[in-house]
């Protein structure tokens, strides 16, 4: 079974809105405002996954910042995981009003009990409807910590009680700068999983390097629920992250992830496969079988 656990799509009227959203959505236009930057619609994915031979795909959301835009691509999401068969996983967004409220805003003592009540019914429909995951989450672009706020605390608690876990962008702290790199600070990811018992969480692009530190005990052990996605992959890294990774957390924890459509699914998978000094064993668990066991497939 090949599962890519990182795909991206978005409805046709995201692509044909492009040029406003740039101007309107701050994490969007840091990514699409370079017109070589691809939209993909479920259509599309689902293309692609019958050429590449991929059996599923996670499909995530993005960090908007408008609860008309999270609500309209979740609504998407939700109805081609329907249409596809259970072929597309869909990973949705999480729209927090003002008054979901962060750690230490003055306003956040007289915030309606109902605020914070509100995300969580929002969150307990999403999986009722079908949300398998929330991602892909940019949270330093949207405001909020996942080291310490009431976001984060929200999060955490929805991933545990529904078994939905969190795909967060990570970045490196170090190296080029590319679109979109923003947005996932390691120490925040570290962080979160130490605090969040019970979350799942599944860490992109290699977790940003995150898995070098799990040669410390303390951040090995607050890593037990992390996983690892090699989504753009070849942007970032030399093939030989494949066999370090796997020796630094453990096979379980390696994801098969394309970023599609940055990349083409294809071309992700084959370089992939193309790993060096990694078994047949591990290479079919990073393509689908360790998804499968996490995605209940
Ligand atoms: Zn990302």
């Amino acid at each position: 079974m090949i599962i890519d656990a990182h795909t991206h799509i978005m409805p046709p009227r995201v692509r044909e809105r492009r040029e406003d959203l740039v101007a309107t959505e701050p994490a969007f236009a840091e990514i699409y405002a370079n017109p070589d930057a691809k939209i993909a619609t479920a259509e599309e994915l689902l293309a692609s996954m019958d050429e590449a031979g991929i059996d599923y795909s996670v499909a995530c959301n993005f960090a908007w910042s408008s609860e008309v835009l999270v609500e309209a691509t979740n609504d998407y999401l939700l109805e081609w995981a329907q249409r596809s068969g259970g072929r597309i996983i869909p990973f949705v967004s999480m729209y927090f009003p003002e008054n979901a409220g962060a750690h230490g805003r003055s306003d956040m003592e007289e915030a309606p009990a109902s605020a914070k009540g509100g995300v969580r019914e929002r969150l307990r429909d999403l999986s009722a409807s079908g949300a398998r995951g929330l991602g892909e989450l940019r949270p330093d672009s949207l405001g909020y910590s996942l080291a310490d706020s009431d976001e984060a605390d929200l999060l955490s608690w929805a991933a545990a009680a529904f078994d939905m876990p969190l795909l967060v962008h990570a970045s490196e702290p170090v190296g080029h700068h590319y679109a979109g790199k923003a947005g996932g600070s390691i120490e925040s990811i570290a962080a979160f999983a130490r605090n969040a018992a019970g979350a799942t969480v599944i860490a992109a692009h290699w977790g940003g390097g995150l898995p070098f530190y799990a040669l410390m005990p303390e951040v090995n052990a607050a890593l037990e629920n992390v996983y690892f996605d090699t989504s753009a992959s070849h942007l970032l890294y030399d093939p030989m992250i494949y066999r370090r990774v796997i020796d630094l957390v453990g096979i379980e924890k390696v994801l098969f992830g394309s970023d599609f459509p940055l990349t083409s699914q294809a071309k992700a998978l084959d370089r992939t496969r193309d790993a060096p000094d990694v078994t047949e064993d591990e290479m079919a668990a990073i393509c689908g079988n360790n998804a499968a066991e996490l995605l209940l497939l």
